[in-house]
């Protein structure tokens, strides 16, 4: 099988840095499934074009399949015999991944700046299995931007009468960053084939998100490539959209929305602008929570990924802010979004990540103006959450604690997540908004602190605001700055 990648972008070879394969080599790349191999039927100035062919040895394929247990072909040969060496698919995707991963990630150590901008592309897959036809082609590459060129391959060309195979030869054309090309065609040329050569299990979700992010929450066809991408898996599938529904910057129902979230009409405000994703929304709300307490020094307390660390650094008010998380590679990640090895020494100075627990007491964490837990205490199994009690409220003593939690009485509304289950696959509970009261009004009373309780987003009569805010104000400090303001 094989795909085809050109620019015209001058110079046009520098499409060998961006992917880091050198366009005067044939290169290849041991696969479970087989072997891939990158070569450029042309590299000059004007146009280049890179190859990335790969061998299906059936025989693998058949082994790593019968490992699993997830053969069920109804008669034996199928495993050997059948269309998976030569049309594209998910082995197509995995082998892009695996060969381009740098270049999918948007990194590029010779021309980061070329990575980061759009330029002139053309795709071209000449045997793509289409389960929808040239018309779901256009339907899902067309939204992004591209160009899309479908046609459908004859079954037999000296029998016309036969019609069509359920190939098409795809060509896709437009100007975007090579990053954003090799994710759509990682995520959809799965999704066009409709199946996948390896069990999809939970973590695919993630993968999907990843791949997915800047175009898949607002896709028209979201419904349907998320289905097919996890394999009709409505668990799976639920779970994904809700996550992409809080993603989303309008509120514009999908294509095929039965299985869709969020409501379809907003408060009528929002109509003309188009409105923050939820998840931008929560940002602001904790930023506004952190302004009006007159916090300078922050924790950003189970920060991920750094979403949030990003927007404090960007704000002068706060003069030392820190991310801890007690994941290490949430902390790398965090590092590398806010280019921490960049900053000049003065900017640099005012951030620390620090890998720690919130289950337990670290000394490091007293004496701070104000501490977020945004969307954090239901990552934590419930007898555990004594435990962050102790450590944030007892211990740290920060004079604001900011907190924010899903609101689980919302979930009916991402009508893709069946009743019972939680927005995130790792979440370890969801509280409705009396449970969410109950909870801030004990913490509160046990370590002396005042607390007010608000919800972000839009407000559903019924079952509230899809997330939940509390900020809770020590009394201790409260005296404090009443005794210095009088
Ligand atoms: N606050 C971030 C991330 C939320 S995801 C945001 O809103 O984008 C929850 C985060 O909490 C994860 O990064 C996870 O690693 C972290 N976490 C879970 N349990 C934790 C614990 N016991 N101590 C510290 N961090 C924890």
């Amino acid at each position: 099988m094989l795909l085809t990648l050109t620019t015209t972008h001058r110079p046009a070879t520098d499409l060998g840095h961006l992917l880091v394969k050198h366009p005067d080599r044939v290169q290849s790349f041991d696969l479970p499934a087989g072997t891939a191999h990158v070569l450029y039927p042309e590299a000059d100035e004007a146009r280049c074009t890179a190859a990335l062919l790969v061998e299906v040895d059936p025989l693998k394929l058949g082994n790593g399949r019968r490992r699993q247990a997830a053969t069920q072909d109804s008669f034996t040969l199928g495993q050997y015999v059948n269309d998976r060496p030569y049309a594209a698919s998910s082995l197509l995707s995995s082998a892009l991944a695996k060969v381009f991963r740098s270049a999918l990630r948007g990194e590029s150590r010779d021309r980061p700046e070329l990575a980061a901008t759009a330029i002139p592309l053309e795709v071209r897959v000449p045997v793509l299995r289409c389960r929808g036809g040239a018309d779901l082609a256009m339907r899902v590459f067309g939204p992004l931007g591209w160009a899309v060129a479908a046609t459908p391959i004859p079954l037999d060309e000296a029998y016309p009468e036969w019609g069509d195979s359920r190939y098409v030869d795809l060509t896709l054309t437009g100007t975007l960053r090579l990053a954003d090309a090799l994710n759509h065609l990682y995520v959809l040329l799965p999704v066009l084939d409709d199946a996948k050569h390896y069990w999809v299990a939970p973590d695919e979700v993630d993968k999907l998100l990843r791949a997915g992010a800047g175009w898949l929450a607002d896709h028209p066809e979201r419904g349907l490539i998320t289905r097919r991408y996890l394999a009709h898996r409505r668990a799976l599938a639920g779970t994904a959209l809700a996550r992409l529904a809080e993603l989303r910057l309008t509120d514009e129902p999908a294509a095929d929305d039965s299985v869709e979230g969020g409501p379809a009409t907003g408060d009528g405000a929002g109509s003309e602008a188009p409105r923050a994703s939820l998840a931008v929304r929560r940002r602001e709300a904790v930023l506004a929570a952190l302004h009006a307490s007159g916090a300078s020094r922050v924790l950003d307390l189970g920060c991920g990924g750094g979403a949030l660390l990003a927007a404090l650094v960007a704000d002068r008010r706060f003069t030392e802010v820190v991310g801890t998380d007690v994941s290490s590679q949430a902390l790398t990640l965090a590092a590398r979004r806010l280019r921490l090895d960049r900053l000049p020494e003065r900017q640099r100075d005012r951030i620390r990540l620090w890998q720690s627990a919130l289950t337990y007491r670290d000394d490091r964490l007293r004496g701070y103006d104000a501490a977020v837990l945004m969307e954090v205490v239901e990552h934590l199994d419930p007898p555990r959450l004594p435990a962050l009690e102790d450590a944030v409220f007892g211990h740290a003593r920060p004079g604001t604690v900011v907190v924010t939690t899903p609101n689980v009485e919302y979930n009916v509304r991402y009508e893709g997540l069946g009743a019972g289950r939680f927005r995130h696959a790792d979440h370890r509970f969801e509280w409705t908004r009396a449970e969410f009261a109950a909870w801030v009004d004990r913490v509160a009373t046990t370590h002396g602190y005042t607390a007010t309780i608000s919800g972000i987003g839009d407000h559903d009569p019924e079952v509230g605001a899809p997330t939940q805010l509390a900020v809770l104000t020590s009394t201790e400090t409260s005296t404090r700055t009443e005794e210095t303001t009088r």
